[in-house]
């Protein structure tokens, strides 16, 4: 049998499932990763976690490439029910090139109560660009879903779902996992912070600041 193509990719992604299963941050086959491989012919492929498939038993070999019109490319698996989401922000931001969708129990606390996560410790701007604000709600999905991610998570790399969960977004798949773990740190940090008499955001100067550092290794310097 012929090694499965993207081999290099593919270890690289179940690695990071791997870890987000060992760290808790998913659990079942809730979330999914994804990684935007190299065109191929000018034609946009990416690898992406199976829809329905239990963490514990997804191999290299069970993670679905998929095209522009999501359609598996080779591959007898379907790819994750929230392609479109994953689709949508490839499209709208050229920076990324990996993707980590979670239902991680803090971020997803902040999920469901609607709360936008504002800058309350410096690595959050410096490594998220900003607050986390908290998407639309959007029926899983579903393009509204997907449009709605996009448009709340702007040009930072951190977004909640409302009633669902959250997205990390990266250059690299080890960038965005290292994100998805602040998310979820910070949510909780917030979480516990509104107990106890409430969080104070960063002051403004130090947002600023920080949020050139962000454009500035983002490459998005410029654009702001
Ligand atoms: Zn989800």
């Amino acid at each position: 049998m012929p090694a499965p193509l993207y081999e290099i990719e593919r270890e690289t992604l179940i690695a990071a499932v791997r870890e987000l299963d060992s760290r808790g941050l998913v659990s079942g086959s809730s979330g999914n990763v994804s990684l935007r491989l190299p065109f191929e012919g000018g034609d946009e492929r990416y690898l992406i976690t199976p829809a329905g498939v239990t963490y514990d038993l997804l191999d290299a070999a069970g993670l679905v490439v998929v095209d522009g019109e999501l359609e598996p490319v080779g591959a007898e698996l379907v790819p994750s029910t929230e392609s479109l989401l994953h689709l949508g922000i490839y499209r709208n931001r050229p920076d990324v090139n990996a993707i980590v969708h979670t239902h991680s129990l803090f971020a997803s606390v902040a999920a469901v109560t609607s709360t936008h996560i504002p800058p309350i410790v410096d690595e959050m701007v410096v490594y998220i660009g900003g607050p986390i604000e908290v998407a639309d709600y959007g029926f899983p999905g579903t393009p509204e879903l997907a449009a709605a991610g996009v448009e709340a998570l702007g040009d930072r790399r951190a977004v909640l779902l409302r009633n669902h969960g959250m997205c990390a977004v990266a250059p690299t798949l080890a960038e965005a996992m290292r994100v998805a773990v602040l998310v979820e740190r910070v949510a909780q940090i917030y979480v516990h912070a509104e107990t106890i008499g409430g969080a104070t955001e960063l002051p403004e100067f130090a947002v600023d600041a920080e949020r050139q550092v962000y454009l500035m290794r983002s490459g998005l310097a410029g654009t702001d």
